[in-house]
Order: structure tokens, then C-alpha cells, then sequence
């Protein structure tokens, strides 16, 4: 496919109406992403999230608020469970910790099993022809509108301290600092030089280049002299942010708006992404998935 001779005006235009800043403002904090992966299939008290996670009291209760308040989580008899637009937060929760299992193999979070019997290993499709999602594959087709977010009460800010160097690079990480994850985002609308990184994100430079720093330390990154490519592995975040994207125009924004539109090449059709289980193609959904059965330490069977 030719580049379009307006395509540098197509990408701002992408880039202004993108709702994923918006998705960062509700899910994007170290912790978020923890909260709903463990309401996922049931829900919990404060007492057993404080247990199951290991966080301090201040900061689930500071997270636990700001998830109710962007109306991801809902109060339940248990005490906290994930209201609709929590639970639809599926596919951007068992995308990212599929990322970080290259990086995180041993991780303490008990997995999930598919209906079919296989640890669920999940894919982005596009649902019309039933293909995995790449990067190679997606045309921008038509800019949306810049967001309108409805009601949505304003995002707390987040502190610098919460990036860590320290940590693997996984994808929790990337999403919890608001940086890191437009810099990713932006990558994937061919905004690769540091200069254009820098007009578009309006950050300052020794903030950026922090986080290109990171990000190629992390192997997302590839610096060839002035420009910033995606590695393999990141190109691999691209359903990620696919996901976020749909999270968005569906959670997010004001039922009238245009969203932004991507065509998935292969079959023709604006993108419509579904979650699908590697292993049967099922589709998955809350209800197909279980928890594996964890071999009880104490042997206490009541
Ligand atoms: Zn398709
Ligand atoms: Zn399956």
C-alpha cells in the first residue's frame, strides 16, 4: 500500500481522538490491573484482596476508590466485585500477563484454565475472519473523535515514584506509567522519532528520554540513531493496545461519538477485535474461564 502524502496529518488526527490516554487515566496505576484480575471470577472482601495481593491498606483503599469511582467495580454482598465494564477488562488483563510470562515465568497469580482444558492462552482476532492480530495487518481507516468522556470523575494524579527502574519490564508496568504506555501507543501510529515523540506527547525531554531509555533497556525499543522502532517484542503489545482501544470506544466514550476506525487487511473489514483461546479458537469470556485448582498446602479440608 502507497503512503498517503497526507499521512503525517492522518497520525495527529489518529493521535488526538485515541482514546488510550483515557483507558491509562482508569486502569493504568500499579495495582489497578492486580484489583480486577483478582475479582475476576468472584468477589472478594477488603480483607481477602489485602490477603491475595499483599499491597498496603492505603493503597488498595486509594485504588479500590478510584476503580468505583471510573465505574469499573461495583459494591457486592462479598464486598467488591466488577461491575460490566469491569469484567469486559478481560481481554486487556489476560493480554497483558500473557506478555509478561516471557519476563515473569514464575509468577505467584494462579492461572486461568479455558473451557477446553488448556491454560488459557489467549488471542486477539479479528472477528470477522477469525485471524490473530498483527501489527503488519491493520490500516488506519478513519480518525474518531477526540474523546468525550461523559461524567467520568477527573483521574488522580500519579506520582513518579511509582516507576520503577527495578521491576521487569512487563506490561503492568508499561500501562501504569502514563509515559511509557503513549510512547508504545504512538510507536504503533509510526510516531517513531524523537522529535515527533516530543511535539506529540508534550513531555519533557529528559523525561522521554528516560522512559526511550527504559523501554529499549527493556527490549521493546530498538534506537537506530534519531528513531525508535518496535522490537519483536513489542510489536507483540500491539493487540494490547487493540484491546485498550475497544475498552475505550465502548466504556468510555459518549454513546454518539465517532470512534476510531482500523481495517484488518486480510479480510477487508473495520476491525472488530474478539478474545479467542489459542488452543480451540473458543471464544472467552468470564463464563468459559476457571482458576487451576492450587494443591492445598495445609491439607485442612473442612
Ligand atoms: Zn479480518
Ligand atoms: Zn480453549
Amino acid at each position: 500500500m502507497p503512503v498517503h502524502p497526507s499521512r503525517t496529518l492522518a497520525v495527529t488526527a489518529h493521535v488526538n481522538a485515541s482514546i488510550v490516554p483515557a483507558v491509562l487515566d482508569v486502569i493504568g496505576q500499579r495495582w489497578s490491573l492486580a484489583i480486577i484480575q483478582a475479582l475476576l471470577l468472584e468477589d472478594k472482601s477488603f480483607g481477602q484482596l489485602l490477603q491475595v495481593l499483599d499491597i498496603p491498606r492505603s493503597t488498595l483503599a486509594a485504588r479500590l476508590k478510584h476503580l468505583q469511582a471510573m465505574r469499573c467495580l461495583q459494591p457486592s454482598a462479598a464486598g467488591y466485585g466488577l461491575s460490566g465494564a469491569g469484567q469486559s477488562l478481560l481481554a486487556i488483563t489476560s493480554l497483558a500477563r500473557e506478555w509478561d510470562r516471557a519476563v515473569l515465568p514464575l509468577s505467584k497469580a494462579p492461572e486461568l484454565f479455558h473451557q477446553c482444558g488448556q491454560r488459557l492462552q489467549p488471542v486477539l482476532v479479528c472477528s470477522h475472519c477469525g485471524q490473530a492480530i498483527h501489527v503488519r495487518d491493520i490500516r488506519l481507516a478513519a480518525p474518531g473523535e477526540p474523546p468525550q468522556l461523559g461524567d467520568l470523575p477527573k483521574p488522580v494524579r500519579r506520582s513518579r515514584a511509582e516507576f520503577s527502574a527495578d521491576c521487569p519490564l512487563t506490561a503492568t508496568e508499561i500501562l501504569a506509567d502514563r509515559w511509557t504506555a503513549m510512547i508504545v501507543a504512538l510507536a504503533f501510529y509510526g510516531v517513531q522519532r524523537y522529535s515527533d515523540l516530543l511535539r506529540h506527547l508534550h513531555i519533557a525531554p529528559n523525561i522521554l528520554a528516560d522512559r526511550l531509555l527504559r523501554l529499549c533497556a527493556g527490549g521493546v525499543l530498538l534506537r537506530d540513531g534519531p528513531v525508535y522502532r518496535l522490537s519483536e517484542r513489542g510489536l507483540q503489545l500491539f493487540p494490547l493496545i487493540v484491546a485498550l482501544m475497544a475498552w475505550g470506544d465502548r466504556w468510555l466514550r459518549v454513546a454518539s461519538q465517532s470512534q476510531t476506525s482500523l481495517r484488518h487487511q486480510p479480510c477487508g473489514h473495520l476491525l472488530e477485535p474478539e478474545l479467542r483461546c489459542a488452543c480451540c479458537a473458543g471464544r472467552v469470556d468470564l463464563q468459559g474461564i476457571r482458576l487451576a485448582e492450587v494443591p492445598s498446602q495445609s491439607g485442612n479440608k473442612g
